[in-house]
């Protein structure tokens, strides 16, 4: 018998007047795999990852986490069954310290940390493995692009997700900047979570994916391994052709 899929779309559609966003999507994604999702702008990545995280609600389709139906849920319904994702457009607790905004996964988040000195234990982790640590009492306006895209990742990760959705964390980073969020993705992978990279930056994608899924206009062009999939004239088309 094989193992239930961490996460599973079937036939996920959304549209958006008479534009088919997402259309007749069907993901399985086992444990531990993970998967880069490309596609040219306006393929559908960022209303896919929105569609499985409670977001948006699918016009039709459903999306299963661990094999539970959990199609149109709140977002909160999708984070306490294990599901963390960033935003592709940065959005911290303004009001709040880079310390706090991680702190407040923790403590609210799906493992609910009651004890004070726990929390501040976690989120001191949380805060160094983010390399944000010396920033951790800094406003999030006061940060760098690549420090508030290390922001939405520590957010992510305070909330202890086994399914982790990454949409486009690496955009507009330098070569060095990449290198650490790729070495970051890669200690996740080794603890088993399993992830979900959308991402523009292709030598990332070849880094981390264990398979690519190449999202256009909507639909799932193709899929498969990440050396046969970039190399695909059909690929290599759909981004030219844009
Ligand atoms: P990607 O992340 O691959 O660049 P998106 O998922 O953001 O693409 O967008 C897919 C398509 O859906 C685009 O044509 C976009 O303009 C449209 N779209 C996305 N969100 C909305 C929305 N809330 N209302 C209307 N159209 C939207
Ligand atoms: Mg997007």
């Amino acid at each position: 018998m094989t193992a239930t899929p961490v996460l599973r779309t079937e036939h996920l559609s959304r549209r958006f007047g008479g534009l088919n966003a997402v259309s007749d999507v069907s993901l399985s994604i086992p444990e531990g795999e993970t998967v880069g999702v490309i596609g040219p702008n306006g393929a559908g990545k960022s209303t896919l990852i929105n569609l499985v995280t409670g977001h948006l609600k699918p016009s039709s389709g459903r999306v299963l986490i661990d094999g539970r139906d959990l199609t149109g849920a709140r977002p909160w319904v999708i984070t306490h069954a294990g599901v963390a994702r960033t935003f592709q457009i940065v959005k911290p607790f303004r009001g709040m310290t880079v310390r706090e905004n991680v702190a407040i996964g923790i403590l609210y988040g799906p493992h609910g940390v009651r004890r004070m000195s726990h929390a501040r234990e976690q989120a001191t982790r949380v805060l160094e493995e983010t390399n944000l640590a010396d920033l951790a009492e800094r406003a999030p306006g006061e940060l760098s692009v690549a420090d508030a895209r290390r922001l939405e990742f520590a957010k992510a990760l305070a909330l202890r997700p086994r399914l982790l959705l990454l949409d486009e964390v690496m955009a507009g980073l330098r070569h060095r900047e990449i290198e650490s969020s790729l070495e970051l993705i890669r200690t996740l992978k080794t603890r088993g979570i399993t992830i979900v990279v959308v991402e523009h930056v292709m030598r990332a994608i070849l880094a981390v994916s264990d398979r690519v899924v190449v999202l256009h206009h909507g639909k799932v062009l193709t899929e498969g391994r990440p050396r046969d999939v970039l190399s695909d004239p059909q690929v290599v088309e759909a981004y030219l052709g844009h």
